[in-house]
């Protein structure tokens, strides 16, 4: 759960010469808080996380890190911050050791700490063993921890991480949001992505891009609960027809012989009635999952620009 605040994003805004990509941007980021940052290609993520790690000066806004004006007290404020970039900045002639240590100097992490400082991350990012291995010759897997490894070299409050897992295999994927995971129980952890199953693993929260602006933020938590479909299957499967007369049930799709979709009124108890009746009627109900659909229907919602309108409202935090 999230604690203190560590992050007060307020107004912020950025244009590229007559472009304005990033359009009063607001949103506050607790400690043990992951925070996913969602929106199709050009919506103003990258801008936006350039500008939280004070890499990209803003047009106008202001950013608190752990209280303190990243625009006024650049140097002393970025200390509490950890970038990975899109494109992790790697350079490949170096070995793991070396380029830790050269990233703990630039982070200007004490003489005396930088063993302990390397130490702890490589054991942290499981680099433990290949310290002196040349980056050029890791898998992307391993590149991408040494990416992570850098950014967190120092010890920062918040760690800002621009599309993890971009083109790594599933096991990669696996282990660098295990680590995203932990990384997110100590720090707040701002990530972007586009891949929607890694928000439904990692985050707390999540905030949907789109032109510039927040369209929706929202707790992951309130957004599943919202879903408003259930997977059902069952051994002795009723008729459909049967299943939509159960109470607060609006529609019945069947998705194979044994499985059927509900649709639902999101403040019923359709899954207890539709529990209670399978034991009534033996229906030997086998499977009762609520559909993680709900943030895949909700982006392409908003940012299909059909002018559909998504299940629930942007709330908690400005978006403006
Ligand atoms: P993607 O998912 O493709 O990485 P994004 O959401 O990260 O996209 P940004 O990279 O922040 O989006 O870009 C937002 C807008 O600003 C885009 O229209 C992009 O072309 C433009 N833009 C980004 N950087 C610059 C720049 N240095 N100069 C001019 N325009 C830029």
């Amino acid at each position: 759960m999230s604690g203190e605040n560590l992050v007060s994003v307020r107004s912020l805004h950025r244009r590229y010469g007559n472009l304005h990509a990033v359009k009063g941007v607001s949103f506050d980021l607790g400690r043990g808080e992951v925070l996913g940052l969602l929106g199709p290609n050009g919506a103003g993520k990258t801008t936006t996380m350039q500008m939280l790690c004070g890499a990209l000066a803003p047009s106008a806004g202001e950013i608190l890190i752990d209280g303190e004006s990243l625009l006024e007290s650049p140097r002393s404020t970025k200390r509490k911050i950890g970038y990975l970039p899109e494109r992790p900045p790697l350079y490949p002639e170096l070995s793991v050791d070396e380029y830790l240590r050269f990233c703990a100097r630039l982070r200007r992490v004490e003489a005396a700490d930088i063993s302990a400082a390397m130490k702890r991350v490589k054991t942290r990012c499981g680099l433990d063993g290949v310290g002196r291995r040349l980056i050029a010759n890791l898998s992307k897997g391993y590149q991408q921890r040494v990416g992570i490894a850098q950014a967190v070299i120092h010890g920062p409050q918040v760690v800002v991480l621009d599309e993890p897992t971009a083109g790594l295999d599933p096991n990669q994927i696996r282990e660098i949001r295990d680590l995203i995971r932990e990384l997110g129980e100590e720090h707040g952890v701002v990530l972007s992505t586009h891949i929607l199953p890694e928000v439904q693993a990692l985050c707390q929260r999540v905030q949907i891009l789109c032109q510039g602006e927040i369209v929706l933020n929202e707790r992951l938590d309130t957004l599943n609960q919202s879903s408003r479909s259930l997977r059902a299957a069952f051994r002795r499967p009723p008729d459909a027809a049967e299943l939509g007369s159960i109470a607060g049930v609006s529609r019945v799709e069947a998705i194979d012989e044994q499985r059927f979709r509900l649709f639902h009124d999101p403040d019923g108890n359709v899954a207890g009635m539709l529990t209670e009746r399978s034991v009534e009627e033996r229906w030997g109900l086998f499977e009762l999952i609520p559909d993680q659909r709900a943030l895949e229907e909700i982006f392409v919602a908003i940012t299909s620009g059909e002018g559909v309108q998504p299940p629930v409202t942007p709330s908690e935090g400005p978006s403006e």
